[in-house]
């Protein structure tokens, strides 16, 4: 077979093609866009800073402002670009993400014309380097129980921004320690003696020569186990005044008189929104996590495609490790793996450019939007993490030398999956979607609600209600469905058992929350009760709908090799992910042993099959060779 890697690159790169081509051919040209390690933790920040000023002198920056700033209003190509300024280095990327997507973004979608028209153009060519200062010591997944207070003073019409004790202190906030001038600061709104939940206000830190701020303090985070190009570091407000227009008021404001006024009655409901329209920082995680375990296998399949041990008798050469079975084990059903992850990724990327850069006005859209972008970085990111190691012990001692940027993929990418969300967390807030199937009312509930709102239907309402009811559907239509009548790599079968899965996981997490909460049950403890099944019923979810991504950029292909080739990929993606989970399908009836024990032979030939294309399938990847170490 052999495949025409243009058109499988170009297939790979997608609608925004050209600017990923654009960024290659910047790093290509860059020499200080290569990769270097060891650095002292101020060299590595002072580089990045450097690399960041150049970042924000190109298109990459423009893409993601709007265009009555000076940007180019493009946000799948300012996702694109970022998917490939993260090969580069992740402190990079972390520290553009900080300035553009969260400082930027907070701005952008929580503030007004004021706000957009004083900081955005500033924001974009970094004049003014800026922090998205949300999390506290005391609280990060939980961001509605922060305890900063942004107190309204009428008389003087300002917000006084105070931090109660060393537990509401803001930590770990990229851009803090060294550069950070302004920080959008996330706080319990006051006014009027009565508390409104959390906001955000634009509060200065440092002056123009970087020195902190009266009754600011700063505190650098120190070392970190990995980006630690990034300043992160921890800030103190000691009853700090701040004009009444530093509220970020597009959800909530305040009149001159201290009268607070919402769009958004709710309170849940606002924090919520506040929350959701920052969905492409999570969006920009899965994608940077991605590059990173494209980079990994890259790295480990080229190194394996030359590595000799062993001699096998009556051959004149050693052994490439390539060619032993357990190699191509380890490493070609994670690269399967991270091609479906790679099409759910920009399918993600697609529907958000065009459903208003994320910020749809169609709320259940922006629900399901939500929702696909915290399960996709939760797995996404897992799958990263365990990809790199894999190809790090792939690569034996070479893979553990810093020059073969492994261990620093590693090292980086293992706050992924904490930072934006902790991915535990995330997945059950794709649990709660699917159990109210986005409801109107979900954006309001907050966990004890979800928990009411399920229980308090007759289990069929329930199902009726939540996703299962369209899994029903798609169940029904994906035949032959019975393992007796199907073919084990048809993709029909495949569909099936996906969904088969997750309609059953959902179903019976419903069902044992209800019968948690009968006889006037604690939904908290229910909730807690099924929390096992409701990350089960998130992570088939995603699964799925990973599939049907891979199997839609499938058949977008014309037929010819590159097509028979994603085929392979796509089976050996499924083969293996079944074969790791075949243990339940067993015990739920879906799979006989004799068809489990069939996973593993066609998992072993497929391994045997795509091995000849191994370093094709990485080629299309784009990689520039500037970024690859020299072997
Ligand atoms: C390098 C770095 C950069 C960062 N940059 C920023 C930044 O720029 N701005 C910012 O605001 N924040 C930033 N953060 C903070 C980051 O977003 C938080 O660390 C993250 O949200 C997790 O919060 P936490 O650390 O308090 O962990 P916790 O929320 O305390 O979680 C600890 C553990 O408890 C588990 N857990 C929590 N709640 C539940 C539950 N309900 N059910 C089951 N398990 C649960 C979690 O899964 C996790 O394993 C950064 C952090 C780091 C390390």
């Amino acid at each position: 077979m052999a495949v025409e890697i243009g058109e499988l690159r170009s297939l790979l790169d997608g609608r925004w093609a050209g600017i990923r081509d654009e960024v290659r051919a910047q790093i290509a040209a860059s020499p200080l866009l290569r990769p270097v390690h060891g650095l002292p933790v101020e060299e590595h920040r002072a580089r990045v800073l450097e690399q960041a000023r150049m970042v924000s002198q190109t298109r990459s920056a423009r893409l993601f402002f709007p265009r009555e700033f000076g940007g180019e209003g493009d946000m799948g190509g300012a996702l694109s670009a970022f998917e490939t300024i993260a090969l580069v280095d992740l402190s990079l990327l972390v520290k553009i993400g900080v300035q553009y997507g969260l400082f930027g973004g907070v701005i952008r979608r929580l503030g007004t014309r004021r706000h957009h028209e004083r900081y955005l153009r500033q924001a974009m060519t970094m004049e003014l380097p800026g922090c998205f200062a949300m999390t506290e010591t005391g609280h990060g997944s939980d961001v509605q129980s922060i305890r900063t207070t942004a107190t309204y003073d009428a008389q003087r019409q300002e917000f006084v921004i105070h931090t109660p004790d060393d537990d509401a202190r803001k930590d770990y906030i990229g851009n803090v320690a060294r550069d950070g001038r302004l920080a959008a600061v996330f706080a319990q709104l006051i006014t009027g003696g009565e508390w409104r939940g959390v906001h955000v206000l634009l509060v200065p830190i440092r002056d123009e020569r970087g020195r902190p701020c009266p009754n600011v303090r700063i505190e650098d985070c120190g070392h970190k186990g990995g980006l630690n190009g990034v300043d992160n570091g921890r800030l103190w407000f000691n009853q700090v005044r701040v004009p009444r227009e530093a509220l970020l008021d597009r959800f909530g404001s305040v009149a001159p008189d201290g009268t607070y006024t919402s769009p958004i009655a709710n309170e849940t409901r606002r924090f919520f929104t506040m929350l959701g329209t920052l969905v492409s920082g999570r969006v920009s995680v899965a994608g940077a996590g991605l590059s990173a375990a494209k980079l990994a296998l890259a790295i480990a399949i080229r190194y394996g495609s030359t590595r000799r041990q062993f001699r096998a008798p009556g051959r004149d050469e050693e052994v490439i490790v390539l060619d032993y079975l357990q190699h191509q084990r380890r490493l070609l059903p994670a690269l399967a793996t991270t091609y479906a992850l790679h099409f759910a990724q920009e399918a993600l990327v697609v529907a958000l450019h065009d459903a208003g850069d994320g910020d749809s006005p169609d709320d259940a859209e922006q629900r399901r939007l939500e929702t696909q972008a915290a399960g996709l970085k939760a797995i996404s990111t897992w799958h990263s993490t365990q990809t790199i190691q894999t190809c790090r012990e792939a690569c034996g001692g070479a893979g553990y030398l810093s020059v073969n940027r492994l261990t620093e993929l590693r090292a980086d990418t293992d706050i992924f999956t904490t930072f934006e969300g902790d991915n535990t967390v995330l997945l059950q807030l794709v649990a709660k979607g699917l159990l109210t199937n986005f409801r109107d009312e979900f954006g309001s509930m907050d966990t004890v609600a979800m928990v009411r709102y399920v229980a308090d239907q007759v289990v069929s309402a329930v199902l009726e209600r939540t996703a299962a009811r369209s899994l029903g559907q798609l169940i029904a239509d994906a035949i032959p469905r019975r393992e007796e009548e199907s073919n084990i790599l048809d993709r029909e079968y495949h569909a099936y058992l996906f969904a088969w899965r997750e309609k059953h996981v959902l179903e019976a997490a419903a069902r044992r929350l209800r019968k948690l909460m009968a006889n006037n049950g604690d939904a908290f403890s229910a909730f807690n009760a099924v929390q096992d099944h409701l990350l089960l019923a998130a992570r088939a979810h995603v699964e799925r709908v990973v599939l049907e991504h891979f199997t839609a950029a499938i058949d977008r292909c014309e037929e010819g090799e590159v097509k028979s080739l994603l085929n392979k990929v796509c089976d050996l993606h499924v083969m293996a992910s079944l074969e790791r989970d075949r243990g339940w399908f067993m015990e739920h009836g879906q799979l006989s042993a004799a068809r489990a024990k069939a996973l593993i032979t066609n998992v072993n030939r497929l391994c045997r099959e795509l091995r000849p294309h191994a370093q094709q399938l990485i080629d299309a990847f784009g990689i520039p060779d500037v970024l690859l170490p020299v072997s």
